[in-house]
């Protein structure tokens, strides 16, 4: 089983007894003690349940280390940052902004303190997150990780634009990595969920130890339906990287477009190190245009794309990533392509871009993908 594809469908094989082909949905928040009063596996809802278990199995396997799994991709990084420990915690300039807020509120209440490179000390960490939300910047992850190797720093990396299929952070020495399950490992936009990976097992012990303590584990549904659509990743990141790289090729080629980020184009900061770490560029892509007015006339003539946050689903969305993050450029527009055809989807954007100042629009400046 050493294909992504094939662990997909089969790493959870065996976990539950039951002739069904499709994962059956346990509801149940408690379990039967037998005639002695002794427990079985299972014995409480908090604790363990059959579903996250398959799904950690798959999720593990796919890579390469013991998942556990949150009720969000929050979730699952407060529960890493909280389990490690830190006295320091450094972050990337381009970060989700999700994490940026943790960050700060856990330094304003004194768990730890938010510090540069250089001031990080033995047992702190150092998060990485690439590529990055909002502008797909990309981060060596082996030398970051030989850089604080020498330090004694913990790396850690969310890598949910990247998704397992597309890069391993653990053969590259991280010490965890943490996916928001919510975006392209579920994939329909219909389950919130994260997860961490580690090897190492004092972390997974500790983990799992708060975990049960304060009440994080994925609730049954979620575990269900991202173990459903995690049966269909390899697919769909194959199709969103390869229509996200054609879209990305046409728009940095387009005049009404003043910068596209997106780590497949040549000219991008760290093409090559995007290129020997990932196997593939991913379905995420920001692109800029003159200011924030202008970026608020694309998105409302856009059509396909619909215009909301999140990412990594089957459709197609758009976001003016200012309006929820104020470190993004004011004109950046966030896509997050999805299934359909790359074609309709250049349709689209071309007729959204317009000129810009909302008057005639200007066809044609989008060529289909060469
Ligand atoms: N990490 C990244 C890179 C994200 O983009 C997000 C959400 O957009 C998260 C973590 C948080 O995930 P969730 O919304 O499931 O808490």
């Amino acid at each position: 089983m050493n294909e992504p594809a094939t662990r997909v469908l089969h790493a959870d094989a065996g976990i539950e007894d039951s002739p069904d082909i499709a994962p059956p949905l346990h509801l149940s928040t408690t379990y039967a003690r037998d005639a002695d009063g002794e427990a079985g596996s299972h014995v409480y809802r908090r604790d363990h349940h059959l579903t996250s278990e398959r799904l950690e199995k798959v999720l593990g396997e796919l890579e390469g280390g013991t998942a556990l799994v949150y009720p969000s991709g929050m979730g699952a990084i407060a529960a890493v940052l909280r389990s490690l420990n830190p006295a320091r915690v450094c972050l990337p300039d381009d970060v989700y902004h999700g994490t940026r807020h943790l960050v700060t509120v856990e330094t304003e209440l004194g768990r730890w303190e938010q510090t540069d490179l250089y001031e990080l000390e033995p047992g702190d960490v150092w998060w990485v997150e690439s590529p990055s939300n909002p502008k797909c910047l990309i981060t060596d992850i082996a030398a970051t990780v030989a850089a604080a190797r020498d330090r004694g720093v913990k790396v850690v990396v969310d890598s949910t634009f990247a998704t397992p299929i597309l890069q391993q952070p653990l053969q590259l020495g991280a010490d965890a990595v943490v996916h928001a399950t919510t975006k392209f490992i579920n994939g329909h936009s219909d389950a919130m969920g994260g997860m961490a990976v580690t090897n190492d097992d004092t972390l997974v012990e500790r983990m799992r130890s708060l975990r049960v303590a304060d009440g994080s584990l994925m609730g049954n549904l979620e575990a269900w339906l991202t173990l459903r659509g995690v049966r269909t990743l390899p697919l769909r990141v194959e199709r969103q990287s390869s229509s996200a790289e054609a879209i990305a090729d046409v728009l940095v080629r387009d005049p009404r477009v003043t910068k596209v980020w997106y780590p497949g184009l040549a000219d991008h900061p760290l093409h090559d190190v995007a290129a020997s770490q990932m196997s593939g560029y991913g379905g995420m892509l920001s692109f800029e245009v003159d200011s924030f007015e202008a970026a608020n006339a694309v998105l409302a003539r856009l059509k396909l794309f619909r215009v909301a946050t999140s990412l990594g689903g089957v459709e197609s969305l758009a976001e003016h990533r200012r309006r929820v993050d104020d470190h993004a450029p004011e004109g950046l527009i966030r896509l997050s392509v999805g299934l359909e055809s790359p074609t309709d989807l250049f349709a689209d954007l071309d007729r959204a871009l317009g000129t810009q100042d909302g008057g005639q629009e200007k066809k044609g400046a989008i060529r289909s993908p060469r």
